[in-house]
């Protein structure tokens, strides 16, 4: 991944650290009590673009991490150890993890359509 940043600005977001992680209670905070999303495994899917039911449904049914983060690069491990918020916007994917303290750490993905290539960096 290219972009990594903490966002202190969302310090005031409270998850629970670690594997208990409520991703409900934080998408809530961070998006508003209405915004629908799938858990799959680990990593909890926001879908932001414009896709329909089915392709939403389809989407998360072939969620692969591993095509997202690389098991290889350093920046990428923690998102695939500890999971994460994984957001489709119609120009670019972020992703977004819990640090410490209630921090968040961000990475962001451009959409690459018609390609299976997997970030590195
Ligand atoms: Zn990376």
């Amino acid at each position: 991944m290219k972009a990594t940043s903490t966002r202190k600005e969302l310090e005031t977001v409270k998850g629970k650290l670690g594997d208990e992680t409520d991703w409900g209670e934080v998408i809530a905070s961070l998006f508003g009590p209405k915004q629908e999303w799938d858990a799959v495994g680990k990593f909890c899917l926001v879908q932001l673009d414009d896709l329909s039911k089915d392709e939403q449904t389809e989407r998360v049914d072939n969620f692969d991490p591993t095509r997202l983060f690389d098991n290889n690069c350093p920046c990428c491990q923690p998102f695939l150890v500890k999971g994460a918020i994984v957001i489709y916007e119609p120009e670019a994917i972020h992703a977004l993890r819990l640090g410490p303290k209630g921090t968040f750490e961000m990475a962001a993905f451009p959409v690459d359509r018609g390609s299976s290539k997997t970030a590195s960096g």
